[in-house]
């Protein structure tokens, strides 16, 4: 493992040079987010789907509509994955998105999708979470740093079989959705957006950790799809991830997905991005 790197008698590193933000943020404008605001004023439930802790479930939000995940029962953690809904190829990328953005997500971030698309998916609209920023450990809600708990890491590590981990709840929902055989499925889960989930990286040795999460009933992390998705949405064996995952020990509570039609007739005028023209040249 690495360590910090060694000071000099000044207390100064002994290598040094500028820090140089690698990619320059993708803000939505001043003028174009004041409409998806005003879309969300104007918010009309459709739907609710109800997930029970330690399953899966998928749910389908059309473009230009709304959807919220919702601490309906108690203080729980929800693992994301979308698709677009008319090309399953078409996936969230966890890892540039983060690169984009940061660790953790909050309101007017966007969810990008996988090369060669690699477009928005969704936009978060609204966070009521959104208060708690990064406390004094480094720590946030919402990250797009912790893959997914899954029972291969935990067979290597705790050398038991668990069958309720993120990994597997999302590969049945996304199988029973899409018909999809199961090896190839397994192709087509992807690292996720961890909702609620409280987690940094510790100071010295730059290791992922967790801490309880600060949602309680009542919040929600609210969305607009960019385009037709498909959502599958775990909820944790974690719990609140305070203390363990990947087993029956915490306590765990159902989320709820809600799905909003918007009244507010300019939502439909907001700027749809299609995918990116880059073409790769094959015989270079
Ligand atoms: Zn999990």
């Amino acid at each position: 493992m690495k360590l910090k790197q060694s000071l000099n008698k000044k207390n100064k590193p002994l290598v040094s040079s500028k820090k140089v933000i690698v990619y320059k943020k993708t803000e939505i404008g001043t003028s174009e987010w004041k409409k998806f605001v005003k879309a969300r004023g104007k918010l009309h439930l459709q739907k609710k789907i109800l997930i029970n802790p330690k399953t899966a479930n998928h749910f389908i939000v059309k473009a230009g509509q709304f959807f919220r995940i919702c601490v309906s029962h108690g203080s729980q953690v929800g693992d994301l994955n979308l698709f677009n809904l008319n090309n399953l190829n078409e996936r969230f990328f966890s890892g540039k998105t983060r690169a984009l953005y940061g660790t953790h997500l909050s309101t007017k971030d966007r969810l990008w999708s996988s090369l060669p698309y690699f477009r928005p998916m969704a936009t978060i609209t609204y966070d009521t979470l959104d208060w708690y920023g990064y406390d004094k450990e480094g720590a946030s809600v919402h990250d797009v740093i912790g893959t997914r708990c899954d029972p291969y890491t935990n067979k290597l590590l705790n050398k038991k079989d668990y069958h309720y981990c993120c990994h597997s709840n999302l590969l049945r929902s996304f199988v029973k959705f899409s018909g999809i055989d199961k090896k190839k499925a397994h192709n087509y889960i992807h690292d996720v957006l961890n909702v609620f989930m409280c987690t940094g990286f510790t100071n010295d040795t730059k290791q992922y950790f967790m801490k309880a999460s600060p949602a309680r009933k009542g919040d929600y992390l609210e969305f607009r799809a960019d385009i037709d998705l498909l959502g599958i949405l775990s909820v944790c064996p974690g719990g609140n991830c305070a203390n363990t995952h990947s087993s029956d020990k915490a306590q765990c509570y159902p989320l709820t997905v809600e799905i909003y039609k918007s009244l507010d007739l300019n939502n439909s005028k907001i700027k749809k991005i299609n995918i990116s023209n880059f073409k790769e040249k094959m015989n270079y």
